[in-house]
Formats: C-alpha cells, sequence, structure tokens
C-alpha cells in the first residue's frame, strides 16, 4: 500500500509512527512545507523568547524518518488533491496513494484590518515566523500584540524577554476569553500587570498602517498606539485552501467522522485542520489523539474517536494557569470556588459530574488530577 500523509506536525507524526506501530511494509511518504523536521510549535515560545535553540524544540531528527522507512519531503508544498485519480499534486510533482491522511494544521487569521506584507506587521505560527519576528525584536524597542489569548500573552512575554515593551491589545473586556471567566481573566490581568505587562481590553483595532517608521494601530473608540513593531494573534484557520476544488466536504475544517475518514474515498484527516462534530480543537493534544485515530484506521485496525478534553495552559513570567473542559455556565450549572494568595480554584459541575475546571497559581497542581475526574473521552 502507498501511504502519503500531507503534513510534518503533531497529527502527521504520531498517526505516522502509529502506521508503522502496525504495518512495517507499506511505503509511507510525507510532505510538508516547512523545511524543517518535526519541531514542537508550542515551545517556539522558548525559541522565540531565547530560552530553547531550534535544536532542543526538534522532536524527530532525520534518523527517526529513515529508521522507520519514512520518505519525508520537506519544502514539497500541495497545490491540490484529485480523489478520483488518487493523486497529490505540488511543487514536487503528483504523488499517487492507496491512502492519504491530511494534516496540514491551521495559520493565523488574518482580521479585515491586516495588510499582507505591511513592514514590521507579523504573525506567528511557524519556524520561520519565529525568525522574522526575532529579526524585527533586534531592531526596535516596542510591540504591539493584537490577542489576548494564550498565544498573544506568551508572545508578548517572549518579546518582554527579549528587552523590548510590549502591550496586549484584545478585543473582548477580559484576557484569554475563550479559557477564563470574568473572575479567573482579572486575577491574570492583575497578575501580569504586577510583573510589567501593558494590557489594554475592549479594544477594537481597525487599522494598521506604517507611519514615521513605526507600526500605528487605530481602534475603533478613536484612540491609537503606535510601536517597533505589532504581531497579530487573532485565532487560526484550518489550512484548507488546497482542497478547494476537490470535493471533499469541508465545514470550518475538514469534516471526519469517528474514524477520521473524511467525505473522499480513502482521504482521512487529523489535527487542527479537522473539525469533528462541528468542533475545531486547536489544541496539541486532540491533534495528537486524532493522528494516533487515524494511524489506526489507516492500517485497519478497529477504533473510534469519541473527542478530545479542551484544555489549555498558560505559564509565563512565573504565573501558572490552567483551564479544561467546559466552562459555560448553563441553568444546572454548580461552581465551586476556593481562593487565597497563592492560588484560585473554580470547578463546574453538571448533574453532579465535573464538566470543567480554571486553576490559577499553586492550584494548577491538581491540573491532571481534575482531567481524569471529567472521565475524559480518549480514542479507543
Ligand atoms: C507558538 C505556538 C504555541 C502554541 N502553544 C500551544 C500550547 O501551549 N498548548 C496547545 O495545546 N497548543 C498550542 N499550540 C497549538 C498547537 O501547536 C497545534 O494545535 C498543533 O501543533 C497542531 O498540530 P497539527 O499537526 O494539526 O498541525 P501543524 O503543527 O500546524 O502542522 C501542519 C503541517 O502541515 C504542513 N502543511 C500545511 N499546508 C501544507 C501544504 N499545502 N503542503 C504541504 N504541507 C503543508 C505544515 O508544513 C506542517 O508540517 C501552539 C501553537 C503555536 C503556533
Amino acid at each position: 500500500m502507498r501511504i502519503v500523509i500531507i503534513g510534518n506536525g503533531v497529527a502527521a507524526t504520531t498517526a505516522a509512527a502509529t502506521i508503522r506501530h502496525y504495518d512495517t511494509e507499506s511505503s509511507l511518504t510525507m510532505l510538508s512545507d516547512e523545511g524543517t523536521p518535526f519541531y514542537s510549535r508550542p515551545r517556539l515560545i522558548e525559541y522565540l523568547a531565547g530560552t530553547a535553540s531550534f535544536e532542543k524544540i526538534v522532536i524527530r531528527d532525520s534518523a527517526w524518518y529513515e529508521k522507520n522507512k519514512i520518505t519525508l519531503l520537506r519544502d514539497a508544498k500541495v497545490d491540490r488533491v484529485n480523489p478520483a485519480r488518487h493523486e497529490v499534486i505540488g511543487n514536487f510533482g503528483t504523488i499517487t496513494y492507496d491512502a492519504l491522511l491530511i494534516a496540514s494544521g491551521a495559520a493565523p487569521a488574518l482580521p479585515a484590518f491586516f495588510v499582507p506584507g505591511l513592514e514590521g506587521v507579523f504573525t506567528l505560527r511557524t519556524k520561520s515566523d519565529a525568525d522574522a519576528i526575532i529579526a524585527e525584536a533586534a531592531r526596535v524597542k516596542s510591540a504591539i500584540v493584537i490577542g489576548g489569548g494564550l498565544l498573544g500573552i506568551e508572545t508578548a512575554n517572549a518579546l518582554a524577554g527579549r528587552g523590548l515593551v510590549p502591550t496586549v491589545v484584545e478585543y473582548f473586556d477580559r484576557l484569554l476569553p475563550r479559557q477564563l471567566d470574568a473572575e479567573a481573566a482579572a486575577i491574570l490581568q492583575s497578575m501580569l500587570e504586577a510583573k510589567g505587562l501593558r494590557i489594554l481590553l475592549g479594544k477594537t483595532t481597525i487599522s494598521i498602517a506604517r507611519e514615521s517608521g513605526e507600526v500605528a494601530v487605530r481602534f475603533a473608540d478613536g484612540s491609537s498606539l503606535s510601536a517597533g513593531m505589532a504581531i497579530v494573534s487573532a485565532g487560526v484557520r484550518p489550512t484548507t485552501a488546497f482542497l478547494r476544488k476537490a470535493g471533499i466536504v469541508l465545514g470550518k475544517g475538514i469534516i471526519v467522522d469517528e474514524r477520521m475518514h473524511t467525505s473522499a474515498p480513502d482521504i482521512f484527516a487529523a489535527g487542527d485542520c479537522a473539525e469533528f462534530k462541528g468542533i475545531l480543537y486547536g489544541i496539541w493534544t486532540a491533534a495528537k489523539e486524532q493522528g494516533e485515530v487515524a494511524g489506526r484506521a489507516i492500517t485497519g485496525q478497529t477504533v473510534e474517536y469519541r473527542g478530545s478534553l479542551m484544555s489549555a495552559r498558560l505559564k509565563v513570567a512565573g504565573i501558572e494557569v490552567a483551564s479544561m473542559g467546559d466552562i459555560a455556565l448553563t441553568a444546572n450549572t454548580r461552581v465551586e470556588s476556593a481562593r487565597d494568595d497563592s492560588s484560585f480554584k473554580k470547578l463546574f459541575f453538571e448533574n453532579n459530574r465535573l464538566k470543567g475546571a480554571i486553576l490559577i497559581g499553586v492550584a494548577v497542581a491538581d491540573q491532571f488530577k481534575l482531567q481524569r475526574e471529567m472521565e475524559l473521552p480518549t480514542p479507543h
């Protein structure tokens, strides 16, 4: 069998390792439009901060691909997939598959105000994005990070580590709007501000322009802010543009079933590009779990994906925050919370079952115990 995987991230490499666990004979080709071996995307933050070299964040070196008889084509960009002819077409030519896994991940969302190519404005997803930010950071003294989510806060902190003065601007009236409630967000904000981070909330960015050698950001309330550089961190979008004419059913991402199978014969999808039961997870653990399910399905094993637990962890400037599960308040939600000087814990129950948690400070030590209590739906 000829197995082709588009991608070389955690979903793709987990699938490849799983495939090799069950099948040592099939040919296995991985295609990545990045020029790197598999590295930890979350640890790009350490690379950006200058606290880890690139070698330190590489997870699979060339020896791993060789040992597992995997052909990795780097700088190989897929332009289209032809499901009828079982072909993948790109700058490497045409490759025919018997089974195809699409693990193309996601790319930074580009809001309407984003001006492609504007000097001094960046997004962060890949090593080459980080390299471009590092080069600019050496030339300027301040930065505006648009987006007060996990990535925005971590990016601002990394730039502070390089000696820049960063300001985080957030559209919502609180930080981490997807992971924290108002009370927890206020605690995090005061902790970050105490460490010197500037934070502006409730700011709708309407334009970015280059003015007097700086990046000028204007907001809907008439105010504006200038800095040496800006990083736009406004979420991610699944990478699916190369499938536009493939006829595979797309929603927000590539729609998959419990075996990570798409609507097209012999084509699977996993990770940030995949949408399962209306959910785009966008997190490392889910991409890994989906990659494993896809690998098992491709090799004909019995497997059923039931979803992953949403979880997020922030660790910056000695501050730790974890959020997991479902923290939405419904008429049936019971909340228990405890707070002291070093710790904040809020647990969300429904029908007497723990469904979500927010932890700050010392309480983060309970994260994995609580995750187990939530009876995680794990791949089977
Ligand atoms: C800086 C940063 C920090 C993060 N921190 C965290 C964290 O703390 N916790 C957490 O859970 N998640 C975090 N994430 C998100 C996490 O990294 C992703 O959820 C995860 O990497 C998704 O893995 P993936 O394999 O689905 O996709 P990706 O890692 O995006 O891999 C996609 C692959 O597809 C390839 N590709 C895409 N299009 C094409 C094409 N047309 N042709 C060929 N190849 C293509 C790419 O080259 C890449 O190899 C972070 C992300 C970033 C950027």
